[in-house]
């Protein structure tokens, strides 16, 4: 160990917390991803909520449609009954017929419109949702390709610096290499410590004043007695 080998190792130390930032970053999702999510199901689902009132709604009115054409044919019938009644007593009945049936035309006629008067309120609302739900689409979509653009431009980087870690790592004698690697595959890619105000710079263990002196003369590896990365000392 030198006081050379010293700053490779930290060379190594900035990059690999360089790669954890990056890779941490790349973990989350967009700002507004979650919300834009939550918009487009809640608009999904009102649209099934009224597509099902759309529905019933429709057979309703297709079945007071139907009883409204036998009920005018009824009507029709009763009326040409009216037209050649023989007597009084004939016309009386014919007559009371023709009126309940007009009554009941009337009634359903009533029913119907206001059947047909809902529909169309739900259509208008079930536009709106599509609409709603259009733009809840495209908002979700459009931050996933942000997402995509961000995650690719990371990856990029990432690729960068561990091609300079590569490049880095040539630089250092085998043995300390090996464990440096190790250190770093047992401590989340960061395999390196500084000694800052007499601290491990990455655990924040206090160390011994006599133990950062022995780090400080660089006379061989020195590991954190805490977190077990490699320690080192930079004098600034
Ligand atoms: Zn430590």
């Amino acid at each position: 160990m030198s006081v050379l080998l010293y700053e490779v190792l930290n060379k190594l130390r900035q990059i690999d917390e360089k790669i954890k930032d990056l890779s941490n970053k790349r973990k989350l999702p967009p700002k507004g991803l979650n919300e834009a999510l939550k918009k487009l199901k809640e608009a999904e689902s009102k649209l099934r909520t009224k597509s099902t009132e759309a529905e019933a709604g429709s057979r309703k009115t297709k079945h007071v449609a139907d009883v409204l054409g036998e009920e005018t044919a009824k009507l029709s019938r009763a009326e040409e009954k009216l037209a050649s009644v023989k007597n009084s007593k004939e016309y009386q009945a014919a007559l009371k017929e023709v009126n309940q049936l007009k009554k009941a035309v009337s009634s359903l006629n009533d029913q119907h419109q206001s059947l047909n008067a809902e529909s169309d309120k739900l259509m208008t609302e079930m536009l709106a949702i599509e609409k709603e739900l259009k733009e809840a689409v495209r908002s979700y979509e459009t931050l996933l390709v942000q997402m995509k653009d961000a995650t690719n431009q990371l990856d990029s980087e990432i690729k960068d610096i561990q091609d300079s870690r590569l490049r880095v790592m040539s630089d250092i004698p085998d043995d300390i290499r090996n464990k440096y690697i190790k250190a770093c595959d047992t401590k989340n890619g960061v395999g390196v410590s500084l000694i800052m105000s007499e601290r491990c710079g990455a655990c924040n263990m206090a160390l011994p004043k006599q133990f950062c002196n022995q780090v400080v003369k660089a006379d061989k590896v020195y590991h954190c007695p805490s977190c077990q990365r490699l320690i080192i000392y930079i004098n600034n």
